[in-house]
């Protein structure tokens, strides 16, 4: 979650006197290794661009180049490119491996670009608040099959305030009853205000596009590294140095006398200076993908292929 608005405050606290479980960053029965050989792993994403009935590349019915863009920087930070904003040389801080493609196929098989663009005032729809079962309402595709993630046309007063959410997978790692993770008949993905989505020059610290990252992180099942805010657990990374509370650009001393790690992705910190992603965080995403088993299905979806 990636807001910075009172409401969130307020879940943060509460999620703070849950009582926290101990265990490292994978579960431990299950420790993945990572090897630096391992294959890429390629996840599919549907892009549905809500819309007031503006025309492509007005207002929120954001153009291609925008989202083409925006899938080209989630690329850079998963898999840290050198030469961009993504790259980093941190010694904790790895490539993940983890690529995202625009879907190649929607489901009934036609060919398509992986942009969806719905027009909301076509659709009539019961109002169930800002989250995925609001906006699966318009359009879900198979999330064994597609990342579905919703642009939304928010006002613009909601700009730097409400960023993006991500419902998070039912996984038994340490730390997952953390994430938002939905129950039997709640829907799965990514809400990101148009705002955010992508690069623009908005007057606001969120502008390279690292709000996807950031959720997609979630998605993953990552947590923010102060996590429940118990300086014993955090995020179940060793590698993230321990943290009580929400980093966001400016350094401070964690749990142990460390400074934080302020750049990284899954912080609260500016879209400028976040570039890591740690080896922990990428085992425990790793440990997603081979053993939740939507997200395990997304690496063999027909949607990453051309019909
Ligand atoms: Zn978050």
């Amino acid at each position: 979650m990636k807001t910075l608005n009172k409401i969130y405050f307020k879940n943060l606290f509460a999620m703070a006197l849950i009582s926290l479980l101990f265990g490292s960053c994978s579960n431990d029965d299950n420790q993945i290794i990572i090897n630096p050989d391992d294959e890429v792993f390629y996840l599919p994403v549907v892009v549905h661009v809500m819309h007031k009935g503006e025309s492509v590349g007005e207002g929120a019915n954001l153009s291609e180049e925008r989202i083409y863009r925006q899938i080209e920087i989630l690329n850079e930070d998963y898999r840290r490119k050198f030469g961009t904003r993504g790259y980093n040389d941190h010694p904790d801080g790895g490539d993940s491996k983890i690529e995202f493609v625009l879907a190649k196929q929607d489901p009934n098989g036609n060919p398509i670009n992986g942009i969806n663009r719905i027009d909301q005032n076509k659709v009539d729809v019961p109002t169930l608040g800002y989250n995925t079962n609001h906006f699966a309402q318009y359009d879900y595709w198979d999330t064994s099959q597609y990342i579905n993630i919703w642009t939304t046309a928010l006002p613009e007063d909601s700009m730097c305030l409400a960023l993006g959410l991500a419902t998070g997978p039912d996984i038994d790692l340490p730390g997952a009853y953390l994430l938002a993770v939905p129950g039997p008949d709640d829907k799965e993905g990514i809400i990101i205000s148009r705002y955010h989505f992508g690069e623009s020059d908005i007057d606001c610290q969120a502008r390279y596009g690292r709000t996807l990252t950031h959720e997609m992180g979630h998605y993953l099942g990552l947590l923010h590294p102060w996590a429940g805010g118990a300086c014993e657990t955090n995020d179940y990374c060793d590698d993230t140095p321990a943290v009580h509370k929400p980093v966001y650009n400016i350094p401070f001393t964690g749990c142990e006398g460390d400074p934080v790690m302020v750049n990284n992705y899954m912080n609260w910190s500016d879209d400028e200076v976040m570039n890591v992603f740690t080896n922990d965080q990428i085992a425990r995403m790793h440990y997603v993908l081979k053993n939740h088993l939507g997200r395990h299905a997304l690496l063999s979806s027909p949607a990453l292929k051309s019909n």
